[in-house]
């Protein structure tokens, strides 16, 4: 590091920045939280916390977000599946429709009669993959969105054809479109006799989905989640809508991802399910979770079963952390157990520092009444 404010490095030696201004005044250097401190000053503080800048930064400056940005190159990508949220206001059909997805198209030999509830699943339909995270989509969005988390490629919103646009319907659809992912609209219920798809379109149309035949972009497409009728114009849909926006991820690099959902186990402890946006997960694999860390000891899949490596866009349940970390927490796999494990510690460590700065936030000016 050439230069660092006195936040940053406040932040990285996990202090206050109140406490490095008056060290630093200490020795003989007047600074402000928002200066910028060069190479020596930086070592001054260091020696004197008895820190060794090399270690304590290399390890620090291994954040998260910087593994995400990693860059990959042209020849290394391949198409991947769409990761697909369903969403729709109360009643409308989407446990019904997620489902129907799962029955229409999980094979009865891979179901192996109980599919296990890891809350995302893949189905394959013409050969190619789709991924419906299997989590309540309004949840998916807002609590992954609210932690900086884009998981999702594709919105479907599950409208009832005998019951219309409703609030959530209209949440939804604002979800859908602050996160910029293209949506497909299902209008379900079409068994019904009070079904009335023209009123949805209708309705839609005041919130900016236009079908296709009256002149927009929008793809609306009836089903009845009830009967099964639909999905599979459903499922082609959704494809022909992913190849659009060109999906690509690298199999070769190492995984990153979201965390789904995650849960103390009695028996496993820490399990969590994982989406792999990028990149391909092995068991072994040193890996940190959001603030938790460990190596991948055993990954299982949507039909529970047990697999040995996972490429993007895949979801999987790991066991191996040292923690349970949160939904909408970042994945990433680093070379080795000890890195992953100083990584774990030190955002553990941020994680409960920034809740006591919290608690006991220091001003400066009373920082200068205490001097
Ligand atoms: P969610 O709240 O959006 O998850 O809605 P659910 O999937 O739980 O469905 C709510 C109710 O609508 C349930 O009683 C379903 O059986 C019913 N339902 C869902 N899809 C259909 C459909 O296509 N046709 C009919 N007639 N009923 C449906
Ligand atoms: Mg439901």
């Amino acid at each position: 590091y050439e230069s660092l404010s006195v936040a940053e490095l406040a932040k990285k030696l996990h202090r206050e920045p109140s406490e490095l201004i008056k060290k630093l005044f200490m020795l003989g250097v007047m600074a402000t939280i928002n200066q910028e401190l060069d190479k020596d000053a930086i070592e001054l503080i260091c020696a004197d916390y008895g820190v060794e800048v090399e270690e304590e930064i290399r390890v620090d400056i291994t954040d998260l977000e910087t593994h995400f940005e990693q860059e990959v190159s042209e020849e290394e990508l391949r198409e991947r599946p769409p990761v697909v949220t369903i969403m729709g206001h109360v009643d409308h059909g989407k446990t019904s429709l997620l489902d129907s997805i799962r029955h229409t198209k999980v094979t009865d030999g891979e179901a192996g009669g109980i599919t296990q509830h890891i809350g995302a699943y893949q189905v394959e339909v013409n050969d190619k993959k789709i991924t419906f995270l299997d989590t309540p989509g309004h949840a998916a969005f807002t609590t992954m969105r609210a932690r900086g988390a884009k998981v999702t490629d594709l919105a479907i919103i599950v409208v009832a054809a005998d019951d219309g646009v409703m609030p959530q319907t209209v949440e939804a659809i604002n979800h859908a479109k602050a996160a910029e992912v293209p949506i497909i609209v299902a209008i379900n219920k079409m068994d019904k006799m009070s079904a009335n798809p023209d009123r949805v379109m209708q309705e839609l149309t005041e919130h900016g989905l236009v079908p296709e035949d009256w002149g927009g972009d929008t793809i609306f497409v009836p089903i009845s989640a009830l009967k099964g009728e639909g999905i599979d114009q459903l499922l082609e849909m959704i494809l022909l809508v992913s190849e659009v926006g060109e999906l690509k991820a690298s199999p070769a690099r190492s995984a990153i991802g979201t965390v789904i959902e995650a849960q103390l186990d009695k028996g496993r402890g820490s399990v969590a399910t994982l989406l792999i946006q990028d990149g391909t997960l092995r068991v072994g694999d040193p890996i940190v979770v959001g603030h938790a860390y460990g190596r991948v000891r055993a990954m299982v899949n949507d039909i529970g079963r047990r697999v040995k490596d996972a490429g993007p866009s895949t979801p999987v349940e790991i066991t191996g952390l040292n923690d349970v970390p949160q939904a909408g927490d970042r994945f990433v796999v680093f070379e080795d157990e000890k890195t992953a494990r100083s990584v774990g510690e030190s955002r553990a460590m941020t994680a409960i520092q920034a809740q006591r700065s919290e608690k006991q936030r220091v001003t400066l000016d009373n920082l200068f009444e205490q001097m």
